[in-house]
């Protein structure tokens, strides 16, 4: 058993050195010194990000009656992003500094007057983090310090350089440099990626990547009313690539510049509760995230104030997670009246309307947007999973184990199969065919190299939620396995049939 597990402290270092050690996710292009903001997923991580996705799609689409699913093109007709108002305002503000080349958010940093004695004699900068207050304090009190300037230093009032007044901004040391003077104002950075489609490169040929796969449920919108048997209120699920030339990506896979989505477009009546409809959908996502292991500790509802929603939105909630980085947005929801409609009908030309049979009239429905990226749950899963804890070996030694207690559900091997001596053929022979029935329904793992413990401690390290070892008992007795549990590491005897019946309640 395990000695109470001290929580260690999950560090972005500790994840991202398991992420490489045990192949699930590597820089991109490593070889050539990696390229920012893009990753590549290894074999175990192809495995947990497939299975992430496959319980969204099973979730949302197959076991629902009212959602199905599409996949679009990544490249649209140039016009859908000009309608939905992407080429116009999908920006972030962006800083240079003049001086480092270096780009940042301008939201991302922050700055503060160093007040002494109630007067402004200097200016402190640093970028966001868990403790941007704290840092900028420390920078405050080391100027004052440095310019030997006498009196009392008043706490930092913290701004981001979106808040910066013109005056400002000369004054504002780049955290490049720790120089002022090198800093621009801040001014609006597209995200999309350009690409020209054809052979001519002119700008009658310019396409983006696109941002998010949103768009393309409301572009093929028509589509699937005419074609499908839907009825209000049904939805429009899609899972794909999305595309975002962001100017600091950062914390690992949380935000990266190619990236995976997981979108639905819910569409309701013009006349129903939309709060109703966005509330049902926010617990539905919880609920959602609850069912793969995300512990209901590191979740909270972050809604949107008023004044910062876009002019069509009726409201927007973010479900967070408490990342070793700190808490952030995990999965959006978002209503949306009937704006991204209204404004592919204006575009096209063509009405984007469904036809009332109860009032006979034509209405343009409204809809709730739930948009998650695959990545961004993968790194929470991690998060959440990631151990390291003392544990008494079969001697009694107290030895340190590294666990990721993934669900059964998106845990990349669900079951290994260990025969208990790699060089007795009735145990090697028992456990291969085992294996081999397991791997028609269930991912499985085949291991007989090292003494038993080192395997176990392979599979923890990996999440597999249980390993079954072959031994002399179960050639020369009752046929049962050893079932070995990864979080409490009891063991016990189960029979073949009981083997499956436990994958099938738990693996769905
Ligand atoms: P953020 O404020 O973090 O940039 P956003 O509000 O722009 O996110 P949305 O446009 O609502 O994000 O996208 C929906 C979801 O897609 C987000 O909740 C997030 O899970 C995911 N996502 C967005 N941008 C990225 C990115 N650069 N890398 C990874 N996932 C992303």
């Amino acid at each position: 058993m395990a000695d109470t597990p001290a929580p260690a402290e999950v560090t972005m270092d500790n994840l991202v050195a398991l992420a490489k050690r045990r192949g699930f996710v590597f820089q991109s292009s490593e070889i050539y010194g990696g390229l920012n903001g893009f990753f590549d997923y290894g074999p175990l991580g192809v495995e947990l990000k497939k299975n992430i996705r496959d319980c969204w799609w099973n979730d949302m689409v197959r076991r629902r009656d009212d959602i199905v699913g599409i996949e679009s093109s990544i490249i649209m007709h140039p016009k859908v992003w000009e309608a939905s108002g992407h080429v116009a305002g999908f920006t972030d503000p962006l800083v240079d500094c003049k001086v480092s080349k270096q780009r940042f958010r301008a939201d991302q940093l922050f700055f503060a007057p160093v007040v002494v004695d109630g007067k402004t004699v200097g200016y402190v900068s640093a970028l966001e983090s868990e403790k941007t207050t704290e840092d900028l304090q420390a920078a405050a009190e080391t100027f004052k310090r440095k310019k030997a300037i006498q009196g009392t230093l008043a706490p930092v009032q913290p701004r981001d350089m979106t808040e910066a007044q013109p005056d400002e901004i000369a004054l504002i040391p780049s955290p490049a440099t720790g120089e002022p003077g090198s800093l621009t104002p801040p001014r609006a950075f597209n995200m999309m990626f350009e690409t020209h489609v054809g052979p001519l490169r002119d700008s009658s040929s310019v396409a983006y990547l696109r941002p998010e796969t949103a768009q393309g449920m409301f572009v093929d919108f028509k589509n699937v009313v005419d074609t499908g048997r839907v009825k209000l209120p049904f939805g429009i699920a899609q899972v794909g690539k999305s595309f975002r030339n962001e100017i600091t990506p950062r914390n690992f896979i949380f935000r990266s510049r190619e990236f995976e989505q997981m979108e639905m477009e819910y569409f309701i009546h013009e006349d129903a509760d939309w709060k109703k409809a966005h509330d049902e959908w926010i617990e539905w996502c919880r609920q959602w995230l609850l069912s793969i292991g995300l512990p209901e500790s590191h979740l909270s509802l972050y809604q949107h104030p008023k004044e910062k929603l876009s002019f069509y939105s009726k409201g927007t909630t973010d479900i967070m997670f408490k990342y070793p980085f700190g808490v952030q947005e995990l999965w959006g929801i978002a209503a949306r009246g009937n704006y991204d409609l209204t404004q592919h009908a204006q575009a096209s030309g063509k009405p984007q309307e469904i036809f009332d049979e109860a009032t006979k009239k034509k209405f343009v429905p409204h809809v709730i947007e739930p948009a998650v990226g695959t990545d961004r749950i993968f790194l929470a899963v991690l998060c959440a999973a990631y151990a390291e804890e003392d544990v008494k070996d079969e001697k009694g030694n107290v030895e340190k184990r590294t666990v990721l207690r993934l669900s059964p559900r998106i845990a990349p091997v669900k079951v290994a199969v260990l025969p208990l001596l790699k060089n007795k053929e009735q145990l090697v022979g028992r456990a291969k065919e085992l294996y081999a029935k397991l791997k028609r329904k269930y991912a499985a793992f085949y291991d007989e190299a090292g003494a038993i413990g080192r395997r176990y401690r392979r599979q923890d390290e990996i999440g597999t939620p249980w390993c079954v070892t072959i031994d002399f008992d179960t050639i020369e007795k009752d046929g049962t396995f050893t079932l070995r549990d990864r979080d409490t590491m009891e063991q016990k005897r189960i029979s073949e049939a009981e083997l499956f019946a436990l994958l099938d309640e738990k693996v769905y």
